[in-house]
């Protein structure tokens, strides 16, 4: 093992392929379809909402697809991002684990989430589409795509969860610094949004409702476009620049990994975390657990079923097969704003059926307190999301001391927690709850699952 606490890898070594795991799955994921005739959708259904070339790789199963040269040349702002040996964590613990954590925090916006929203923006521009919309529940993927949109000259229009829009205005603050539109959601521009605040005029908002919202207003303009942030199959493989720098890095420190820990609330810096590690495991090369853990508000994973449902609230998106809640499941107000999403990616949900990985839900004091715990020790303020996979390391570094095990964990700490400083005030004030949820909620959500 390297005695290095960094690994930086030159700006040469940034991937120049994406990974798409669908190339090498025993099982094909189940199919989109089509809600009104429920047959499979076809590239002519997603065209009014995304791009060709986004739509070819969101069925494509080549496994290497490549990074166009303006997509690497905005990557090189920020990539390839930090590898850190957590070791005064480790040492703050008692832990005889050797703990990693691979930073997204560096990134313009603060989050894995531009590793997506510079590709997206770039086919969008490169096919001639002059605005993009899209929701954002906590903020961090419309800031992201904001900036990149400003990078390719498209118009942005950000539809944010209501609840977000009040607690985080820092957050549209830097939306609106890139140049973005931003509405509260619901909001009175849309049929779907209107629709819900004559039902409910102090509606908190959901992402369920924002992307309805953002899908609604891309279908009714020629030259607008629709982007999602999580969830499709193409944000996941734009993610696995995250795990591809990680596997390299890791084996600079002469390291394997025993345990793979990553938040889940679509899935995508779970997914970019973990895809190219599980090429090499179902390769025969490494043997590592992998593991998702999700907020107990909201657990699509290890309380959801799996099943068709729809992606958004009023139900504008095909059936998508995943893990979900149901798709009017409202999850209470925790502050990790970006895991309070019904569904689960679709190709991750498959995944997790097929057993290659497993899943762990926590409360959000929990998670704070281990996000605390983290910056104490490493400097680096955890968003509320990755202080759920923290939290997950925390525990299983004291479970190695315990067994006196001396495992090799790896994780991301997929964004900072600079703009979520009001909730960590709640947090250290005693004022923060966590949220039994029971399972009459879920039930009562899940009758609203389309029939199959
Ligand atoms: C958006 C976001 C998440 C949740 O989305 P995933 O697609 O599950 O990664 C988690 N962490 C941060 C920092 C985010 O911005």
């Amino acid at each position: 093992m390297h005695e290095a606490t960094r690994i930086l890898l030159d700006e040469s070594r940034i991937p120049r392929h994406w990974y798409n795991i669908a190339a090498d799955l025993p099982v094909p994921p189940p199919p989109p379809l089509h809600p009104g005739t429920r047959e499979p959708i076809g590239p002519d259904d997603l065209a009014p909402l995304f791009p060709a070339e986004l739509i070819a790789q969101e069925v494509s199963t080549e496994g290497r697809i490549p990074v166009p040269d303006a997509v690497l040349d905005v990557y090189r702002l920020w990539r390839p991002t930090p590898l850190v040996r957590a070791r005064r964590l480790e040492r703050a613990l008692g832990t005889p684990a050797r703990i990693y954590y691979k930073y997204e925090g560096g990134s313009p916006s603060g989050s894995h989430k531009p590793n997506t929203a510079v590709p997206q923006a770039y086919y969008n521009a490169q096919q001639g589409v002059r605005r993009l919309t899209t929701e954002t529940g906590a903020g961090q993927w419309g800031s992201a795509l904001a900036f990149a949109c400003a990078q390719f000259g498209v118009a942005c229009e950000v539809w944010m969860v209501r609840a977000s829009y009040d607690q985080k205005p820092h957050r549209r603050s830097l939306m609106r610094v890139y140049g973005a539109t931003v509405h509260a959601s619901p909001s009175p521009v849309t049929g779907a949004g209107g629709k819900i605040l004559a039902a409910d005029p102090d509606s908190p908002g959901s992402l369920g409702i924002a992307i309805s919202e953002a899908v609604e207003a891309a279908s009714a303009a020629d030259d607008t476009r629709y982007a999602l942030g999580s969830v499709l199959n193409h944000v996941l493989t734009h993610q696995t620049v995250i795990g591809e720098e990680a596997l390299e890095q890791l084996a600079a420190f002469g390291e394997t990994p025993d345990l793979i820990v990553g938040c889940a609330g679509g899935g995508s810096n779970f997914a970019g975390l973990s895809f190219p590690f599980l090429r090499e495991k179902l390769a025969g090369r490494i043997d590592p657990v992998i593991r998702a853990v999700e907020p107990a508000a909201c657990p699509t994973f290890t309380r959801g079923v799996y099943a068709y449902d729809f992606g958004d609230t009023a139900g504008l998106t095909p059936l998508l097969k995943m893990h979900t809640l149901g798709h009017d499941f409202v999850p209470d107000p925790i502050h990790a704003g970006g895991l309070r999403y019904h569904g689960m990616s679709p190709l991750l949900s498959h995944i997790y059926e097929l057993g290659m990985f497993e899943a762990v839900a926590k409360g959000q004091r929990e998670c704070f307190a281990a996000g605390a715990r983290f910056a104490r020790a490493e400097g680096v303020l955890p968003a509320p999301e990755p202080s759920h996979a923290v939290a997950e390391v925390i525990a299983e570094a004291l479970r190695c001391k315990e067994s006196g095990e001396e495992k090799v964990i790896l994780t991301a700490v997929c964004g900072h927690g600079h703009f979520d400083l009001g909730a960590y005030d709640q947090y250290l004030s005693g004022e923060m709850a966590d949220f039994d949820l029971p399972q009459e909620r879920i039930e009562a959500s899940l009758t609203s699952l389309p029939a199959s």
